[in-house]
C-alpha cells in the first residue's frame, strides 16, 4: 500500500519546491491540532511542516510558532472552563501567563515584559502564526496560495525575513468570550471574505471575541482606508469595541475577566 501524499498543486506553498528536492509525507494540520483537529492541508512538505511544529534551541524564544500560537489560544480554553469551574485556575499551568485569581486577570509572565526583546521576539512569533494559519487554510479552500502576492507572507513566516502588521480590535470588556470553545477553530473563506482579499488585501479573523486583521497582500498597504472604516463600523455596532491598534507587543490584547456574573 502506498503511503498517502499531502499533494495537490504539487509545490510547497512554503518553500516553492516539489518533489524529489522535498517530500509530502506528514500530515500538515493547517490550525495546530488542539485547536481544530480536523483541517488537513496540502502542498506543505515536511521540511516546512516541521520547522513550524520545532523549538528551536538557538533563537532567542525557543518555543516554535506553533507553541506560541497554542499556548495564546489555551488561555481562552482555560477562561471557558474557568466559566464552568471557578476552581480550575489552581490547575492553571501556563508557560507564558501567569493567573492572578483575586483580581481575575491573566498575565503575560513578567519576563516577558521586561525583556524588551524577548517580548519583541514573542510577539512577532505570535504575528507569524496567525499568518501562517491564514496562509494554510487559504489554500486548503481554494488552492491558491502558491500566487506571487503571498510572497511576502512566505518571507515572513517562513524564512523569518520582514515585517508584517497585525491589527487587533480592542475590546473595553477584557476578554469577551462568544461561541463554544469546544467548537473548533475555523477561518472564513466565503465569497465575502475572498472579494474583500481581492479587493483591500485585508482578511479578517476572528475568533472567540478575538478579532484580528492582516495584511495578507500588498493591496492592503494602499487600503489602509478601508480597514480604518471596517473597524468604525465594527465599533458603532455597539459599546463592546473601542479602537483599532497595530499589535506591537502581545500583552496589549487586554486578558482582565471583567463584567463576569
Ligand atoms: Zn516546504
Amino acid at each position: 500500500m502506498n503511503k498517502p501524499e499531502y499533494i495537490k498543486k504539487g509545490k510547497c506553498i512554503w518553500c516553492l519546491q516539489s518533489k524529489p528536492e522535498v517530500e509530502f509525507n506528514t500530515k500538515p494540520h493547517t490550525i495546530p491540532k488542539t485547536l481544530n483537529p480536523h483541517n488537513i492541508g496540502f502542498d506543505i512538505c515536511d521540511s516546512c511542516n516541521s520547522f513550524f511544529g520545532s523549538d528551536d534551541k538557538f533563537s532567542k524564544v525557543t518555543f516554535s510558532v506553533d507553541k506560541v500560537l497554542k499556548e495564546f489560544f489555551n488561555v481562552h480554553k482555560f477562561l471557558l472552563i474557568h466559566k464552568k469551574d471557578s476552581n480550575s485556575w489552581k490547575n492553571f499551568k501556563s508557560q507564558f501567563f501567569s493567573y492572578y485569581h483575586t483580581s481575575r486577570t491573566l498575565k503575560l509572565n513578567v519576563d516577558y515584559i521586561r525583556n524588551a526583546q524577548y517580548a519583541n521576539e514573542l510577539t512577532r512569533k505570535f504575528k507569524r502564526g496567525i499568518y501562517n494559519i491564514f496562509l494554510q487554510e487559504y489554500h486548503r479552500n481554494t488552492q491558491l496560495a502558491l500566487d506571487n502576492k503571498f510572497e511576502r507572507i512566505r518571507q515572513f513566516v517562513r524564512h523569518d525575513n520582514g515585517e508584517l502588521p497585525l491589527y487587533y480590535l480592542k475590546n473595553n470588556d477584557g476578554v469577551r468570550l462568544m461561541g463554544d470553545f469546544e467548537t473548533p477553530f475555523e477561518l472564513s473563506f466565503n465569497d465575502y471574505t475572498l472579494n474583500i482579499l481581492e479587493e483591500y488585501g485585508f482578511y479578517h479573523l476572528s475568533m472567540t471575541g478575538l478579532n484580528f486583521f492582516i495584511a495578507a497582500t500588498y493591496k492592503a498597504d494602499s487600503n489602509m482606508e478601508y480597514l480604518i472604516n471596517q473597524a468604525r463600523e465594527i465599533i458603532g455596532t455597539g459599546f463592546v469595541f473601542t479602537e483599532l491598534i497595530e499589535l506591537k507587543k502581545l500583552n496589549e490584547i487586554d486578558f482582565t475577566l471583567r463584567n463576569w456574573n
